[in-house]
């Protein structure tokens, strides 16, 4: 729909709307003959909207016919000369709607800030200091937080200072501060005023190494954007990137630095702002305000910003003229977005986003995605970093085989070695990490007498118990239940909680290391908002002995004190139905093995399983990535898995299963006739439809039809195409999902 000249003499042009309730919508409207050559794309204009009257609006493009039988009004007014996205931005987004199987208009709603799509761009109040005197004692307190920041906007001054509007305006009526209003630009981290900076740069050799190949790649190589920098847990990544981004800021290109959690972003952007200064560093995640973004987004389409740190959403910011795209901890799956549509992965728009700029894409990590370390090892981009920083060792890892211990060990989930491991390092005065991959006490309640497992009542899987409420939760849609005093199904008394969760281990550490601080982390502590951060701060600081939880621990912790790693069930993440579970699983290990041992002190690892000989976790002991990768990729490729072609996931749900089933039928059906017709058959498979692996959840019944596409951006059209055209019972969805992350 965009064509490649800003200017143009079409007849029509294609505005962005945001209309409540429905977000983003495009319309067509006439541009005026004195409008002709002045128009362009990402322009805010002012178009005549039904009732609503005169609204501000976004040009999108131009097209010479109208879309529909419709009468077209004129655009009124070109608000701002300055564009606010560019013709390739609109591209960028176009493809991500074509890939990812969805219209334009999902996308859109997601990249732009709605706030830029609205009637009018409103003035802010800012607050500026002026004097201490005749403030009491705790005002003067608030006084000096403004005192050190200067100016700045009201509401976020309330927020730094924690105060309220109250005291302020108290303080205006004693002349201590002055509050105007004017239009100011807002960078989330000016309010960190920082002043200390870090120390230039001093890499060790092999890092200089891994340095000098990267930058000479980026200099030669037209798969710039494939480079992979595989160093192992605490092997200082970070400080290659950040010798990367020297450069690329000196040589006045700017910088995208993708994190994968919003945690791990702001505190990547707070050493960003110490290494490079405040001014020129941004960031840009789902939680900043509407305000905040708008702000933001003003100053990099202006070019203001050198340095933007984000997580996945970062890649639709508007960052000007992208010099080095940096995606760190790449094995992650938070970098995609599962729900709701564009169920876009950052890293994949990344690396569009890169040749679109021609620019350098680097990612990290020491558990790559297989498919990363496929591309780099066939583009010859593969840069390793082997030793870690300071000569810290990698920790050994000792495997218990839990099947010797029988079930005297299975009672006690924590097997003696483990046990005196424990002991011995708390003596030493340092600290433990314990890893279960299972949230809630049990994992499942079982009646003894018939087996009947309790299941939630709107999905196909467990419910689980959670000690403390005394209630069996659904880990899937929240449903919760009492505890029955009965088995449901045959009446008998004796139904047992079995496996193990957080809360269970948890109570037998307390159990056992009675004078000992001990806390848990999963997402069952998240609904206390901030509790995460401060847990790990407290576990930083040495206030926590032991820390029980879930792979939210296996994460960005860096504390030197920690020497042991415990991992309860080791094996757990491989038993799943999916062909990522063996990837997963030695990417959890490997990496919070990495939690230990990563300072002056050496450290050790202990994984419990039942299946000792599994290879992913014989290569998770020896720490051995591409002893894994070796296996891993033949399987791969055996089966014609990503990276041998690219998997697009149907899911057909309904509430009435019998609908739900033969919808599923009629697509897969219509689907082979298609591609049959297309001569399509060899590079799309289409497998199914079969049953989900968690048949029901939320109470919708779940099938799904796998594709397995080998024609790359065809496959996708041909897809995105078919679901255009097909409508659905009303009671049926269809939902596509392109790379899931799971086929659960
Ligand atoms: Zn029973
Ligand atoms: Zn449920």
């Amino acid at each position: 729909m965009a064509e490649n000249s800003d200017y143009n003499n079409n007849k029509y042009a294609l505005a962005l709307v945001n209309i409540k309730g429905l977000g983003v919508k495009t319309y067509s409207y006439i541009i005026p003959d004195e409008m002709k050559n002045k128009i362009k794309i990402g322009q805010a204009i002012l178009v005549p909207f039904g009732r609503q009257g005169l609204i501000k609006a976004f040009c999108a493009g131009f097209s010479d016919y109208l879309p529909q039988e419709i009468k077209a009004k004129k655009i009124n007014k070109i608000l701002d000369e300055t564009p606010l996205f560019s013709v390739e931005y609109l591209k960028l987004l176009e493809w991500i709607a074509n890939y990812y199987c969805c219209d334009l208009v999902t996308v859109l709603n997601t990249a732009i800030p709605l706030k830029l799509i609205e009637k009018e761009s409103k003035k802010e109040l800012s607050v500026e200091f002026i004097t201490f005197d005749n403030a009491s004692k705790r005002q003067i307190q608030v006084l000096e937080i403004l005192k050190k920041s200067g100016k700045m906007p009201l509401i976020f001054f309330e927020k730094y200072a924690k105060t309220t509007r109250n005291t302020v305006k108290k303080l205006e009526k004693l002349g201590c501060l002055r509050i105007t209003e004017e239009e100011l630009y807002r960078n989330p981290l000016d309010i960190l005023q920082i002043k200390e900076t870090e120390p230039l740069f001093n890499l060790t050799d092999e890092q200089k190494q891994v340095y000098e190949g990267i930058k000479k790649q980026i200099k030669n190589s037209k798969s710039k954007n494939n480079i992979l920098l595989h160093g192992v847990t605490a092997s200082g990544k970070t400080e290659v990137y950040f010798k990367l981004i020297d450069d690329t800021i000196k040589s006045g290109k700017n910088v995208l630095f993708l994190a994968p959690e919003i945690a791990l972003a702001s505190q990547l952007s707070k050493r960003l702002a110490k290494k490079f200064g405040t001014s020129d560093v941004a960031i840009w995640h789902s939680s900043i305000s509407e305000g905040e973004r708008y702000d933001v987004w003003q100053k990099l389409y202006k070019n203001e910003i050198k340095i933007l740190a984000g997580a996945r959403s970062a890649v639709f910011a508007p960052l000007q003229n992208i010099g080095l795209i940096i995606i760190d901890e790449e094995h992650e799956s938070a970098y995609k977005q599962t729900n709701p549509a564009p169920r876009y992965d950052a890293r994949t728009v990344a690396r569009k986003l890169a040749e679109f700029h021609d620019c350098a894409l680097v990612s990290g990590s020491a558990t790559p995605d297989i498919s990363s370390y496929y591309r780099a090892i066939n583009t010859n981009s593969l840069f390793e970093l082997k030793h870690r920083y300071n000569n810290a060792k990698i920790p050994p890892v000792t495997v218990i085989n839990m099947q010797e211990y029988g079930r005297a060990a299975y009672k006690n989930l924590i097997s003696v070695p483990l046990q005196t491991e424990i002991k011995k390092t708390l003596d030493n005065g340092k600290q433990v990490i314990i890893l279960i991959n299972r949230r809630g006490f049990s994992t499942f309640t079982q009646c003894q007498s018939c087996g009947h497992v309790i299941e939630c009542p709107n999905c196909a899987i467990p419910m689980i118990w959670h000690a403390k409420e005394n209630r069996l939760k659904c880990h899937y849609c929240n449903h919760i239940s009492i505890f029955p005093d009965f088995c449901p199904q045959c009446g008998s008394d004796a139904l047992k909680n079995s496996g193990a969760g957080t809360q269970k281990i948890e109570h037998y550490i307390r159990e056992l290391f009675p004078q000992h601080r001990i806390e848990r982390i999963d997402s069952d502590i998240l609904t206390r908002k901030g509790e995460h951060i401060r847990l790990l701060e407290r576990f930083q600081q040495g206030d926590i002995d032991i820390l029980v939880g879930t792979q939210m621990i296996a994460k960005g912790l860096d504390n030197p004190n920690v020497t042991l790693v415990g991992v309860i069930s080791a094996d757990a993440s491989f038993n799943l139905p999916d062909f990522r579970a063996s990837e997963r699983g030695f990417q959890l290990l490997t990496q919070v093995a990495g939690r230990a041992g990563r300072g002056e002190y050496s450290g050790s690892v202990m994984f419990q399983t039942y299946n000792p000989d599994f290879y992913a976790l014989a290569s998770a002991k020896s720490q051995n990535y591409s002893e894994f990768y070796n296996t891993e990729i033949s399987a791969r490729e055996e089966f014609d898995y990503p990276p041998f072609s690219k998997i697009i996931r149907l899911i057909i749900s309904s509430t009435n299963n019998f609908r739900a089933e033969k919808s599923a039928r009629e697509i897969a059906l219509r689907m082979s006739v298609m591609t049959e017709k297309l001569g399509f058959t060899e590079r799309l498979d289409i497998l199914g439809p079969s049953a989900c692996v968690i048949e029901r959840i939320n109470g919708l019944y779940r099938y799904q039809i796998i594709l397995k596409n080998k024609a790359d951006i065809k496959g996708h059209q041909f897809v995105s195409g078919f679901l255009s055209r097909i409508t659905m019972p009303k009671d049926v969805r269809l939902a596509a999902d392109v790379d899931p992350l799971d086929i659960l």
